[in-house]
């Protein structure tokens, strides 16, 4: 029986499959439809992948005195850093809400996000629903503030 249900699984531990850009912008989109934008109407999800196959995810969260909400792609990194994780191989980030007439600008990650993926993920491989070609942090956010000395 056990060696039954080890044949079935689909993920075998260990080997993870990695998922490709339309599996995370997927997972990204039914993220963003936890979003609490009552403000903006903006729905934003993101995850995050880690290097050993685990993937966490984030939607923005708004509150009425604005300065204090959080973005979707923070939210994503802090779950996944509340969970032990500190390496991660890939990023996708969707705007449900998102004009099809906005540019690559209009769906791309803010500054603070930037600057948290270039400190968290910078070997991460970024990708933005919409946009047709893939981004590092580095480029995202060139010249952004790194103090290696804090760094685990
Ligand atoms: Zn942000």
């Amino acid at each position: 029986m056990e060696e039954a249900r080890r044949q079935v699984t689909p993920f075998p531990a260990g080997n993870p499959p990695v998922p490709d850009r339309e599996s995370l912008l997927a997972a990204a989109r039914v993220a963003a439809q936890a979003a609490y934008a009552p403000y903006s109407k903006f729905r934003v999800g993101a995850v995050v992948l880690t290097e050993d196959g685990r993937l966490f995810s984030g939607c923005n969260v708004e509150n009425a005195s604005y300065g204090l909400c959080l973005c979707a792609e923070r939210n994503a990194l802090a779950s996944a850093i509340a969970a032990g994780a500190r390496r991660f191989t890939a990023v996708a980030v969707t705007c449900l809400d998102a004009s099809p007439a906005l540019g690559p600008e209009g769906r791309s990650p803010c500054g603070a996000c930037r600057q948290w993926l270039l400190e968290l993920a910078p070997d991460a491989i970024i990708h933005l629903d919409g946009v047709d070609r893939p981004w590092t942090s580095r480029e995202l956010l060139p010249l952004g503030f790194v103090l290696d000395a804090g760094r685990p």
